[in-house]
């Protein structure tokens, strides 16, 4: 991923994230996408990884679970440039013992200008806008 404003993002890879009572709706929303998501490469915490595989049928590489590092491990792949987008459904109504890490990985993102969401409808957006091939430049 590029830092540089002016360019359009090219997404390959994704990490998909969902808090607990974001989970269902992480799972519907990645069956609505399968076809736009099977071009990418996955990577994803363990728990919402885990039921990505099963119930989407995604291959994934599913990391450690959020609040016993995952997350941190997605911001490493943010720092290390491997990853293009993030998609993580946080859940707004819940305290999370792992705050410290979610701010980590969303501070990390707009560090590196990562394209992120961080909720169904922009996600849609997002792994919709992934599909288009950006403009060649001449
Ligand atoms: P999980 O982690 O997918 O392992 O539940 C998500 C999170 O960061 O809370």
């Amino acid at each position: 991923m590029s830092n540089d404003a002016r360019i359009v993002p090219t997404i390959r890879s994704m990490a998909l994230v969902a808090h607990d009572q974001m989970k269902d709706p992480m799972i519907e929303w990645a069956n609505a996408h399968k076809p736009e998501l099977e071009r990418l490469e996955l990577f994803g915490t363990g728990t919402t990884g885990g039921r990505i595989a099963k119930e989407a049928g995604l291959q994934i590489t599913c990391l450690k679970s959020g609040p016993l590092g995952g997350d941190a491990q997605i911001g490493a792949l943010i720092a290390e440039e491997r990853l293009d987008a993030l998609v993580f459904l946080i859940d707004p109504l819940s305290a999370l013992p792992h705050d410290v890490d979610v701010k980590s990985l969303l501070r990390l993102a707009t560090l590196y200008n990562t394209a992120l969401a961080i909720n169904p409808a922009s996600a849609t957006l997002l792994v919709r806008a992934a599909s288009i091939e950006p403009p060649k430049t001449v």
